[in-house]
């Protein structure tokens, strides 16, 4: 009986250090596992953080490489030449047709229009298009205006109400006087010899900025000027200028300012002009000289 029990009892012990045995393998085995798994993590998280200091420090080289090509085009910017395509007494039958044209170019432009009926969409699609609408009074017309100060402000204003109410947009306070600031033209209509000198004075007091021009298409010259003179007139004349204001006229006649607008574009491109509307940081080309 008690070799039985004793042969059960070592039987007994062997088994209990046998699982023993085996869980010990279990648990060094899971521990070296982990071990191994810990230092692939660890080299994993170091590869990651070269990886990052090598991306942080390209980031920076290209942030550099970024900000000095701004530099650059900035300066080219600046020191370019630039002409404002301008049309004068629209909108008209060509309207769309011209934008259809400054959109083939990517160009803005400034329309200094007059307020005229049954015209809504034209204004709008020359605002939505992303041109100027300027202001060149409501009437255009020069007894009325050019009689008093306050006939030409309530003209000027009239004008701008009237496209605001279509445009949703605030007036651009970009203005050209009929005729020009230094017209000869109004001195018909009122007895002030200074008259333009002090309403070009009170339209900028007023905030408007108002502009000439310098160079100019002689599409007015004629009843339908022909299409080269329209061309040479601009293009021998915008060699010498930095700042081109260029005067065009929008009317339902002047087809040929339109057909000549290809011509004029390409020749300016080639002469080095970038193409831009008004607004009041532009260089001021003005006739009349204000404070
Ligand atoms: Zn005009």
């Amino acid at each position: 009986m008690n070799s039985k029990r004793n042969s059960f009892i070592i039987k007994s012990l062997l088994g209990l250090i046998l699982v023993v045995f085996f869980i010990n393998i279990y648990f060094t085995s899971q521990l070296f596992f982990n071990k191994s798994k810990y230092k692939t993590l660890e080299s994993n998280i170091e590869s990651i953080q070269t990886e990052k200091t090598k991306l942080l420090s390209e980031n920076e080289k290209l942030k550099n490489e970024i900000s000095q090509n701004e530099a650059k085009i900035n300066e080219v910017i600046k020191t370019s030449k630039r002409a404002y395509l301008t049309f004068d007494d629209g909108p008209s039958n060509h309207t769309l047709k011209i934008l259809d044209i400054l959109d083939k170019y990517n160009i803005k432009a400034t329309f200094f229009v007059n307020k005229k009926d049954n015209m809504d969409k034209i204004y709008k699609e020359i605002s939505d298009r992303g041109h100027v609408i300027a202001n060149h009074t409501a009437t255009h017309n020069y007894k009325k205006i050019y009689k008093n100060q306050d006939n030409f402000i309530a003209d000027v204003k009239a004008l701008d109400d009237f496209i605001e109410n279509i445009t949703g947009k605030k007036p651009s306070k970009v203005l050209r006087f009929p005729g020009g600031s230094n017209n000869l033209v109004n001195k018909s209509y009122n007895n002030n010899a200074n008259f333009m000198p002090d309403l070009a004075q009170k339209m900028t007091d007023l905030g408007y900025t108002f502009f000439d021009w310098n160079i100019d298409s002689t599409d007015a010259a004629a009843f339908r000027q022909k299409k080269d003179i329209i061309v040479k007139s601009i293009l021998n004349n915008t060699p010498s200028v930095n700042t081109a204001n260029i005067l065009m006229h929008d009317l339902d006649p002047k087809d040929t300012t339109v057909n000549a607008l290809p011509e004029i574009i390409e020749g300016l491109k080639s002469q080095g002009f970038i193409f831009d509307s008004l607004s009041h940081d532009s260089v001021k080309i003005q006739f009349t000289k204000v404070n």
